[in-house]
């Protein structure tokens, strides 16, 4: 497939970044928890705040389509690829610190599960429901991550932000309009590099043991050993994602390689080489048939690039 993207300003951008690992063609099954997805045109992985700018404002100077990659574990992207630039935060976005009053200062690209345990450890409390979530903490803000009766915004103070042309800005979360898996920095084009998080004393034993049990609970209940996105759509209101699968008896259902967890209804599994596009049959073919048998239409909370009119 050709690339959109001129091999010139693909050359002169990473040119311009001569810290910053550039890998081109980069296949992205290689960075998706689902395992699938063609190549993006070039992968940049990136150490430092002034080459996220730098390679920012060269994509917006060209109109050079990119996104942000976070840990990939809530994408399904095309067999095809995508013709864009993958941004990927590595280095002093890793880094964290927490101080005295519970208040963590985080870059974007920590390990939601790593962060959490770090904090229970060190006795703060409000990150236990992320065990066990595989983002990076930038995604999580982003996609409002939650579970077991969390979610980033209860805690989340305020993000700090990279749209370009501009340099970085603080955002606070009132300004975010978090809600259910959603947050409006969603479809906005903007690099997630810093979360200010508050969070409360907790005793380290009480912490530790919460976050243990509720990783010992997703092992139980969900198919962790096969690769997925975990949830691959968004609870209906009043209803259950997976109940409604369930009943309408597509359970164990296949496309291709692709099958609706006989574990977990809500989760679509990469059962045996799946591609994306037998994912993609298989998220049709379910929203189909629940919206037949129960009038609802299931929304996906997978990310799906190139981004496509919902069905
Ligand atoms: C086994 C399994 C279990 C899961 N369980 C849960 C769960 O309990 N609750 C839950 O909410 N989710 C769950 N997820 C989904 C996923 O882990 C979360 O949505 C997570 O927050 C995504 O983070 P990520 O870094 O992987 O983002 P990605 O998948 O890499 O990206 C998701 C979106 O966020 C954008 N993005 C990522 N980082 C940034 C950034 N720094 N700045 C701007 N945009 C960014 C991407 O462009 C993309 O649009 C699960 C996934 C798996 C595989």
């Amino acid at each position: 497939m050709p690339s959109k993207i001129a091999p010139l300003h693909l050359r002169e951008l990473v040119q311009r970044l001569p810290g910053a690992v550039a890998l081109f063609a980069e296949p992205l099954s290689a960075h998706t928890s689902f395992s699938v997805g063609g190549p993006c045109d070039l992968m940049l992985i990136l150490s430092q705040m002034y080459e996220l700018q730098e390679a920012l404002s060269y994509c917006h100077e060209h109109s050079l389509p990119w996104f942000v990659l976070g840990r990939g574990s809530n994408l399904l992207v095309s067999d095809r690829g995508v013709r864009m630039v993958a941004i990927k935060l590595a280095g002093q976005f890793s880094d964290y610190h927490i101080d005295e009053k519970g208040c963590v200062l985080a870059g974007a690209a920590v390990p939601l599960a790593a962060l959490a345990r770090a904090c229970a450890q060190a006795g703060w409390k409000g990150l236990e429901f992320c065990a066990g979530i595989p983002g990076s903490l930038g995604g999580g803000a982003i996609m409002n991550a939650g579970a077991y009766e969390g979610q980033m915004a209860d805690v989340v103070k305020r993000v700090e932000l990279v749209e370009p042309p501009h340099a970085s800005v603080w955002r606070e979360a009132k300004d975010l309009a978090f809600a259910y898996r959603k947050s409006n920095l969603q479809y906005a084009p903007t690099v997630v590099t810093r979360v200010e998080m508050a969070l409360t004393r907790g005793d380290p034993v009480t912490l530790v043991a919460r976050i243990d049990e509720l990783e010992r609970k997703r092992w139980q209940k969900q198919p962790l050993e096969l690769p997925s996105a975990g949830s691959f759509f968004k609870r209906p209101p009043g209803h259950y994602a997976a109940a409604l699968i369930e009943k309408a008896g597509l359970k164990g259902v296949r496309i291709g390689g692709a099958q609706v967890s006989p574990l977990h209804a809500g989760f679509i599994v990469n059962a045996d080489h799946a591609k994306a596009a037998d994912i993609l049959a298989l998220m049709h073919h379910v929203q189909s048939e629940v919206h037949e048998k129960f009038g609802i239409l299931l929304e996906p909370e997978v990310r799906i690039l190139p981004e496509q009119p919902h069905a």
